[in-house]
């Protein structure tokens, strides 16, 4: 059985302009790290990077100068010589040349967790985005440093939900609720955070009763927030908190959007008392890019293909698709099959293009006919790996990220109500 793939961002300088989203792509991450940019080329490119969005300084010549193979020999090099002091994690979403480094390869609450199993390891580095590095910090000891390889590498869509947006909501949204009768026992409203969020906003929820969700378990979340309260405030992701509702029996009209530049999110003040689910004004940029006419494309050209999207995606996609997972579900899904399946899979691309390697026995294929991997995942490169991995060997230890103990108490507990809601 053929297996289609997409060239991967090392061989994008092979391909025309109109292969790719962009045809930065093809500079090196640093062209991006001189303060100005925003989330540099790829599908986020067009979101825009709030103020206190971290920036990447210049990093030494010698890593930026340095060829593949002479970066690869430092990383191993690297690595022997730290030996159990060093743990190496790979999103699914990163590059094959930074995933071959990694010791464990998963999504981010998967990688805090397999962090857990090193109690050796001095230092975590997490080559993932800002928000899993913040998240691993809060679950590690106070030993251990998480070490983010390149600062500028966030997430969109965690950045469309800050601290002060989300309070000023829920100030609003407490005023609007302060009459209601409680003696049922039930709150108002629980808050509920994906994954994909600062430490300031599970924090924030730990504090206010609230709960983490990933999108493996973000029904089993509801349920429970439902159980505690009226009504759930899902952030930052609308399209994860409105396709899980759904699938739940939630009807759209009391599903409300809070648009945070707007007075009662945009809403009128009978609609927010109305709603089940309010859903807060985020998405992912890598997810959005996903279309019905993919698939309708996608299923004329491969009579019987299976299309598995990420909950991620807006709903008229999840609803049009066969299968709706987190990349945990994409996995075993795709792994289960029996071979000669086909399927049409809509995620990020550097995770479908290693799907699709992975399983030869299969035709996978990216329903994105385009070369847009996550901007901020691609600010991760060997070149800032081998730079944080020679630095500790001297002594320094850079680029960590710490989270506030006061935040880390509040986000845990909000951590270990996720983990306690398993069904
Ligand atoms: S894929 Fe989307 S949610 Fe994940 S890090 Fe990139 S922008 Fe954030």
């Amino acid at each position: 059985m053929s297996t289609t793939t997409t060239p991967s961002i090392a061989t994008l300088t092979l391909l025309s302009p109109e292969s790719t989203c962009n045809t930065d792509l093809v500079k090196s991450p640093w062209a991006f790290d001189d303060g100005s940019a925003s989330y540099g080329p790829g599908s986020s490119e067009n979101d825009i990077a709030p103020a206190s969005t971290p920036r990447q300084g210049q990093i030494p010549d010698e890593y930026k100068e340095a060829s593949d193979q002479e970066l690869r020999e430092r990383i191993l090099a690297a690595k022997k010589t730290l030996g159990e002091e060093l743990v190496i994690l790979g999103h699914h979403y990163q590059r094959d040349e930074v995933v071959e480094f990694a010791d464990f390869v998963g999504d981010s609450f998967q990688l805090a967790n397999a962090a857990l199993t090193r109690e050796k390891a001095k230092y975590i580095v997490f080559c993932g985005v800002h928000f899993m590095a913040e998240t691993a910090d809060i679950l590690s000891t106070d030993e251990q440093a998480v070490i983010l390889p390149n600062l500028a590498a966030g997430c969109s869509m965690a950045d469309m939900a800050d601290e002060s947006s989300v309070e000023e909501c829920w100030e609003q949204l407490m005023d609007l609720y302060a009459d209601e009768d409680t003696t049922d026992g039930k709150a108002s409203v629980i808050p509920v955070t994906y994954m994909n969020s600062s430490a300031a906003l599970k924090s924030f929820v730990g504090k206010h009763g609230g709960i983490v969700c990933t999108s493996s378990n973000a029904a089993t979340v509801l349920e429970w927030a439902f159980e505690r309260g009226r009504r759930v405030l899902f952030f930052p992701d609308q399209h994860l908190g409105r396709n899980t509702a759904k699938a739940m029996g939630i009807g759209l009209e009391q599903m409300p959007m809070w648009n945070p530049r707007k007075v009662l999110g945009g809403s009128d003040a009978q609609t927010l008392i109305d709603a089940k689910v309010i859903l807060w004004h985020g998405f992912c940029s890598v997810h959005k890019r996903f279309t019905v006419a993919q698939i309708q494309k996608a299923r004329a050209e491969h009579p019987g293909v299976r299309i598995l999207a990420h909950p991620e995606c807006p709903m008229p996609v999840v609803d049009a698709s066969d299968e709706a997972g987190s990349t945990d579900y994409i996995q075993k899904a795709v792994a289960a099959a029996p071979a000669g399946s086909v399927f049409g899979i809509a995620t990020e691309i550097n995770m479908v293009n290693r799907l699709a390697a992975e399983h030869p026995e299969h035709t996978i294929f990216c329903l994105d006919p385009v070369i847009c991997p996550c901007s901020t995942m691609y600010r991760i490169h060997p070149s800032y790996i081998a730079w944080v991995l020679e630095s500790l060997i001297k002594g320094e230890v850079l680029n960590r990220i710490t989270v506030d103990q006061d935040v880390s108490v509040n986000a845990k507990i909000a951590l270990e109500r996720m983990l306690a809601a398993r069904p």
